[in-house]
């Protein structure tokens, strides 16, 4: 199976926005990422060539066992039945041009290996109100945050998503990012973590490099990370039954 829509939250912790220099948010900010840029935890992070300043992005993340839309507030969470973390890798100067033209976001978030995450873990009475997030570069402390810290909460999130679109079974939504966002270079390795739901760890490589080096690994390698992410959904459309 091909995994679903992921649903992402720009904005929603106040220490980001203050460094990313951006306004508070009056509605929640919505974006797509395609489920192709999921990869696995020890998975390579790939920077395409000429793309400069990509940086992480730790962000919990919710699986939906059922098909969410117009659901209330209170009956939210129980539209989710796994949670994970996520790394929201994003090429932050091709979004930055992006915003400043008026353009989409798409691509800057959307390259392939973009998108790092864990094995999903069943929700059961997880207070997803209250879990550290934290992400480290080179065993480095980058980011740290609480959830208890997100603007629009988790069940507003939601039910105010599910007005408009659609929340489906294996679809994914990441909540947001806490403030400490760096660069990433190739050489690096990106641990992202949410306490008591796991972690992902990811090497990070330059485009050429593999190319050059390593070209047998690289004609390997885009069936590898697709058997990565359709392990995951597997899990999850497991579970979610
Ligand atoms: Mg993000």
């Amino acid at each position: 199976m091909r995994p679903g829509k992921i649903v992402c939250i720009g904005w929603n912790y106040s220490s980001h926005i203050k460094e990313l220099e951006s306004e508070l948010p009056k509605v929640p900010t919505v974006f797509l990422k395609p489920s192709s840029c999921i990869i696995g935890d020890g998975d390579t992070i790939v920077i395409p060539d000429g793309v400069t300043n990509v940086q992480h992005e730790v962000e919990l993340a919710l699986v939906f066992g059922k098909r969410a839309k117009n659901v209330s507030e209170a009956e939210a969470l129980s539209y989710v039945s796994h949670l994970a973390v996520f790394n929201d890798v994003s090429a932050r100067d091709m979004q930055k041009e992006a915003r400043a033209s008026g353009n989409s976001w798409d691509l800057s978030k959307g390259m392939d290996t973009f998108g790092p995450m864990s094995e999903p873990v069943p929700i059961g009475d997880t207070d997803v109100k209250n879990l550290d997030l934290s992400l480290t570069v080179n065993g480095e402390l980058r980011q740290s945050g609480n959830t208890r810290d997100m603007i629009f909460p988790i069940p507003f999130l939601i039910s105010y998503i599910s007005r408009y679109m659609a929340l489906e079974e294996g679809d994914i939504l990441i909540t947001g990012t806490p403030e400490g966002v760096s660069e990433i270079r190739p050489g690096d390795v990106v641990c992202a973590k949410v306490e008591g739901i796991g972690l992902v760890t990811n090497p990070v490589a330059g485009q050429s490099k593999r190319r050059s080096s390593d070209s047998l690994r690289s004609s390997r390698f885009q069936p590898y990370l697709l058997a990565r992410a359709e392990r995951i959904l597997f899990r999850i459309s497991q579970s979610a039954v």
